[in-house]
Formats: structure tokens, C-alpha cells, sequence
């Protein structure tokens, strides 16, 4: 996963970034902004420049810089970060951290901006040890305004981290690939094995339409009961198989 670029490495110490204190034990929720500019407003090349900008306008109304964190096409950057509390999010600010999304207009997100917001919702959901929903600030209650715009609302689908997998409790190394299969295999349809410590899935249904499966996985190869099971690994997928094991 990329890597959060800290706030030292924006912030002019003549201004530092203050405020209270977040409970992250009341966050609920990530609240997606975007910055609201004109378009070409914003020089998103140069990540130190705008945040200071932005910063100092926040600093002109009394507070600090409000968002937890931005992201650009460039990186994602901590502003008040874990530490001190959200102060984007109006009458919201105690049970959600914000992410903005550091865009001109109503644009979307380029591609690896899309995969530095989502690493930072993946980030986020570790530091909580929690999945939190996002939600865009428009969609808070009470909230009145066509953030983040239809070009990063249209993207909230790609800011969803795939399913984390489960934690891997005592892969069974020391037990026989092929005979996990065969223990697994008797179970259900399906066969799993593992490889190290990584697991593998593979579908061996006996009998019925295999064309959803081979839709999604391709060729499946049917099982044979009275041969030798490891011919029939017909397709493994790395992955986690919520019916097995
Ligand atoms: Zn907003």
C-alpha cells in the first residue's frame, strides 16, 4: 500500500496544524470532500503549495486546516490526521474523519488518485480495526452543499478497499495439501488447499450447471471420485472462500 506522507512534510512550522483531540472510538464514519474550487484553480502538482494555501485560508477564519487527510495525484497526505479531530464535517465533526480529495471543479479523480483514496479508507479501516462506511458530505445530515461533485461522487465505488480478508488462524501447514482438499472436498463441492501459508480455492462440483462458475473462473474441471484428487485442481484462485474451511 502506498504510504501516507506525514504532516511535517507539507505544514510551514510557523503555522502548525492544532485542534482537539479525536476519539476514535466515536468515528462512524469517512466523509468524502473535495476542495470546491473553479476548475483550474488548483496547481495539483504542487501538493505542499495547496495545502498551505488551504491551510492559511482555514487559519484566516480562525481554525486549522479541517480534513484528516487529502489525497492528490501525487499521494495522500495526513493534515490533522489521526490525532486532532475532524473539523470538516459540521455538527458531525465528533463520529467522522474526513478525506478530501484534492480535485479542480466537479473533476473526477485520475486512476492513481482513485487507488490512494482507496489506500487511505483501507488505512483508516486498519487504524480503527474497524469497517467504517463512507458517506459524501452532502449526504450528512443537515449538510447543505454539492460536495465533493459529481465527478468524485460518481467514484465512491472505488473507494471501497476489497473485502479484507479474515485473519488466518493456524494455517494447517504441517497437514497434506492434497489431503486438506480431500477433508474439504468431502464436505462440500468445493476444495480448498493450502500452499505455505497462503490459501488456494478451487471449484470440483460434481454435478449440475458449472456455467456460473466457469464464467467467473473459467474451465472447471469435474471430479472424478475414483481418481487421484490432484489431477482435478482445474483452476486455483488466490483467495478466500467464505464456505470452506
Ligand atoms: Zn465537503
Amino acid at each position: 500500500m502506498s504510504s501516507l506522507i506525514r504532516r511535517a512534510a507539507w505544514v510551514d512550522p510557523k503555522y502548525p496544524v492544532t485542534g482537539p483531540a479525536v476519539n476514535l472510538a466515536n468515528i462512524d464514519s469517512i466523509v468524502i470532500h473535495y476542495p470546491g474550487v473553479d476548475p483550474g484553480a488548483l496547481n495539483l502538482d504542487n501538493p505542499v503549495q495547496v495545502l498551505r494555501n488551504t491551510h492559511l485560508f482555514y487559519l484566516g477564519k480562525g481554525y486549522s486546516i479541517g480534513y484528516n487527510f487529502a489525497t492528490f495525484p501525487s499521494g495522500r497526505y495526513e493534515l490533522r490526521g489521526f490525532d486532532i479531530k475532524n473539523a470538516a464535517n459540521v455538527n458531525h465533526n465528533d463520529h467522522t474523519l474526513s478525506i478530501n480529495v484534492m480535485v479542480n471543479g466537479a473533476d473526477p479523480a485520475p486512476p492513481i488518485q482513485v487507488q490512494y483514496t482507496r489506500d487511505m479508507v483501507e488505512d483508516i479501516w486498519a487504524h480503527l480495526g474497524r469497517e467504517v462506511p463512507l458517506i459524501a458530505h452532502g449526504d450528512l445530515p443537515g449538510a447543505a452543499t454539492a460536495c465533493p461533485g459529481v465527478g468524485v461522487r460518481s467514484q465512491f465505488a472505488q473507494f471501497i478497499p476489497a473485502a479484507v480478508a479474515p485473519p488466518v488462524v493456524n494455517p494447517p501447514t504441517a497437514l497434506d495439501p492434497e489431503e486438506r482438499m480431500t477433508q474439504l472436498y468431502r464436505k462440500t463441492n468445493k476444495a480448498a488447499v493450502w500452499l505455505g501459508d497462503r490459501r488456494f480455492r478451487t471449484h470440483v462440483n460434481r454435478e449440475g450447471d458449472l456455467s456460473a462458475l466457469e464464467a467467473e473462473y473459467g474451465p472447471v474441471v469435474p471430479l472424478d471420485p475414483s481418481a487421484d484428487l490432484g489431477a482435478h485442481v482445474g483452476r486455483i484462485v488466490v483467495g478466500n472462500d467464505p464456505g470452506d474451511i
